[in-house]
């Protein structure tokens, strides 16, 4: 399969180097030629698949031609063999047609875990057949850094410097990324804010030397890697509630957009997807559009659901290509108003392309805990705030009620346990596989929020 950029400037790529490469060099993000559809009856018939051979089944189209084509099976088995419930991504029912997708029984108790887990098999296996290493930076609020270090951890051709904000995540999310013993793994803590640390990370990248000196890379949600194993939960619940001889509908607390995206692309892939019901929180630039049709940024607000406190909400640029009928120039003149002024319009007919699937509804802090409090009482399920967005987008819809509903409940609710506890007055507590969290040791240095210093770290931490 071959990928191609949103702004159409960059050379078309295979998919060895678009999991190497993350964002194309025109600045687009990568996009396959066209997208492996398949017929009812070939839908039908993944229905018995266990969740890592369905995993195989919906991505090897987009593998034909890697290197790493023939392991595919082998690398999704081991991939979410570390999970700890039989299911992977097991659905709970919360109402009469209404589905909770439980997306937190990865390592790191959060949904990235469903797509970071192969992308580091993906890295490893990659890099052996080229006989190449690379150094993976990145910047972390919470949980990115957190399930990229379990991804990558122990992973031969692969070395991880994360930085989080000295004193500015939560114990839970420092733990999760400072006690996992391997000799690749490097977790720095800067003195400075979550935005000095992703600005470092920026300048090395930008620094092209430094750049190809240690093949940096990145992992983060515009890798196309990513939203392709995100597609496959969605596939799981839509054949598990009848698909795809009936539609579903899909409530998603979303911030990068990158999750409701691959939704989009299961629905590309030929499963009838009803609706996507987007959530989110006060950072609302996407729901602002969803009712206005202009995507215009403003100011980043802390809130409960911190994962989804962003500006700009990087992969809606996919959809808009695909609404644009995939016209990189129409993109590109977006991107550069939004990069100019903090803003764009989207035209009528793309935005009716766009509005005819997806819908927004935002909720406050305030909100979320009423959301907690109300789905513990009427369902007896503790969910953590960033679902509770998503149940709420789920019941403020006018969705016909026989289309049964799933929310993507992205976070296990102990991994932000002190918004749950002010909602409902209960401590959630770890599952038993992370219990011991409390007691293991730390391992992570601390640096200055200097440029100098950090690129000097990290030369003397990358095997490359
Ligand atoms: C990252 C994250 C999100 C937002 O995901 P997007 O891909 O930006 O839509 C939502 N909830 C949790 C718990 C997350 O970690």
């Amino acid at each position: 399969m071959r990928f191609q950029s949103t702004r159409g400037q960059a050379p078309e790529l295979g998919f060895d180097d678009v999991l190497l490469t993350g964002l194309a060099r025109d600045g687009g993000l990568y996009l396959p030629v066209t997208w492996p559809e398949r017929s009812a009856e070939e839908w039908r018939a993944m229905r018995e698949l266990s969740y890592a051979d369905l995993a195989t089944a919906v991505t090897q189209p987009f593998l034909a031609g890697s290197t790493i084509e023939a392991d595919l099976p082998e690398i999704m088995k081991e991939a979410y063999s570390p999970f700890d419930h039989p299911a992977v991504a097991p659905m709970v029912q919360l109402g009469a047609n209404t589905w909770l997708m439980e997306l937190y029984h990865g390592p790191t108790l959060a949904f990235k875990d469903y797509a970071l887990q192969v992308v580091g098999h993906l890295f490893d296996r990659v890099l052996s057949a080229k006989k190449e290493r690379i150094t993976i930076v990145g910047a972390t609020s919470g949980d990115t850094g957190s399930a990229a270090i379990a991804a990558c951890a122990g992973r031969e051709a692969v070395d991880i410097i994360i930085m989080h904000p000295k004193g500015r995540v939560s114990e839970v999310q420092r733990r999760q990324m400072t006690t996992v013993d391997a000799s690749n793994v490097h977790n720095v803590a800067i003195d400075g804010t979550f935005d000095d640390c992703q600005a470092l990370v920026k300048s090395m990248f930008n620094d092209q030397t430094f750049r190809d000196e240690l093949h940096l890379s990145a992992v983060n949600s515009i890798n196309w890697a990513r939203i392709m194993c995100q597609t496959v939960y969605y596939a799981y619940a839509a054949l598990a509630l009848g698909g795809p001889d009936r539609p579903v509908a899909f409530a998603v607390p979303t911030g990068n957009f990158g999750n409701a995206f691959a939704g989009y692309c299961a629905s590309r892939m030929g499963l009838p997807i009803a609706s996507f019901l987007v959530g989110s929180n006060r950072n609302d630039i996407l729901t602002r559009y969803f009712k206005t049709g202009e995507m215009t940024i403003e100011g980043v607000q802390p809130s409960l659901s911190p994962a989804m406190d962003i500006q700009i909400s990087s992969n809606f640029e996919r959809l808009l290509f695909e609404a644009y009928g995939r016209d990189g120039n129409a993109v590109t003149r977006l991107m550069d108003g939004l990069h100019q002024s903090g803003r764009y319009t989207v035209e009528p007919a793309p935005r009716e392309a766009i509005a005819s699937q997806f819908t927004g509804s935002r909720l406050c802090d305030e909100q979320t805990k009423a959301f907690i409090r109300s789905t513990y009482e009427t369902t007896g399920q503790l969910i953590d705030p960033h679902t509770a967005v998503g149940v709420h987008a789920a019941q403020n819809s006018d969705l016909d009620q026989a289309i049964p509903k799933v929310i993507l409940s992205t976070a296990h609710p102990a991994k932000f346990p002190d918004a749950v506890e002010s909602a409902i007055g209960i401590r959630p507590e770890l599952p038993p596989a992370m219990a011991g969290l409390y007691d293991l040791q730390e391992r992570y240095d601390e640096l200055p929020n200097n440029l100098k210093q950090v690129q000097d770290y990290v030369r003397a931490h990358s095997r490359v």
